[in-house]
């Protein structure tokens, strides 16, 4: 990767306040791009990212932007192109976890994790399809789990929206392939963000023990993954999911 390989290409990220969201923010900004990033609750972690981001020399726009919300999503995009002129590649990122037993889980763990992980990929997606489609090329990136490609106990509303958000990008490159867009989804395991870290430390123990490369991920590893994908050195790949968890499912 090179300083320059996004240079003038703007890039939208979800959740960009925290975790790897933001690993995301400053990997493309390292590379060049103007960045746009979104952010729910962490408006203190927002600003300070924005700092860091312009710091490094790189232009950035930080906008509140719940991802369940159609008219705010919509918004976004539009202020990225009114800002940067432009609109390059949308990385979903956004996310929570609401982990439970099924039979203790609320309507309202299930339809807020739905909401946010599913629906949120749907909200900015059609915003920024719109764009993609006049100008006939574009990228979108979304944040899948290894969750949703082989499940894990306690996840059922989490999982079903990651698995939700494969057969979304699946049939969105199909769609959209003959106007030169391509849609990915990147599947990560384990990584060392505040979602890992709320887990009980016995438990990630133990998940740390089943990871082959014997480590939790670090969000730069899945930034690093992005940056490739969005890239032009990705050019002939599409509707295609890419694992990133240290051997945990193989
Ligand atoms: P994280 O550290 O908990 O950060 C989550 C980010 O999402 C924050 O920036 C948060 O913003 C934002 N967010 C949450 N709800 C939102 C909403 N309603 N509207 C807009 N933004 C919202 O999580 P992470 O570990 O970086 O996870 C990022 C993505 O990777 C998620 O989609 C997650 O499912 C996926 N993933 C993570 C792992 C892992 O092991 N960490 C594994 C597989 C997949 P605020 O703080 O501003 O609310």
């Amino acid at each position: 990767m090179s300083q320059t390989e996004f240079k003038s290409k703007t890039v939208i990220i979800s959740g960009g306040s925290r975790g790897i969201g933001r690993a995301c923010c400053l990997a493309f900004a390292k590379a060049g791009a103007n960045i746009v990033f979104t952010y729910n609750k962490s408006l203190d972690k927002a600003e300070t990212l924005k700092k860091e981001i312009e710091k490094i020399g790189g232009s950035c726009l930080s906008l509140s932007c719940d991802a369940r919300d159609f008219g705010q999503s919509k918004s976004v995009i539009e202020q990225a192109i009114s800002k940067f002129g432009s609109l390059d590649v949308l990385i979903n990122n956004a996310g929570i976890i609401k982990d439970k037993a099924l039979m203790m889980m609320t309507e309202d763990d299930w339809q807020a994790v739905i909401d946010t992980n599913l629906t949120g990929v749907f909200n900015l997606s059609r915003a920024a399809i719109v764009t993609f489609l006049k100008q006939k090329k574009g990228c979108i990136l979304n944040m899948s789990s290894v969750s949703g490609l082989v499940g894990i106990a306690r996840q059922t509303n989490y999982s079903a929206t990651k698995a939700g958000i494969i057969g979304f990008s699946k049939s969105l490159a199909k769609e959209v392939a003959p106007y030169g867009i391509r849609v990915n989804v990147v599947a990560p395991g384990f990584i060392d963000t505040d979602m890992v870290q709320s887990i009980k430390e016995d438990i990630r123990n133990q998940i740390v023990s089943s990871i082959p490369l014997g480590r939790l991920g670090a969000a730069e590893d899945v930034a690093e993954l992005c940056l490739f994908l969005a890239s032009d050195r990705a050019g002939y790949i599409t509707g295609e999911v890419v694992k990133i968890d240290g051997g945990l499912t193989v």
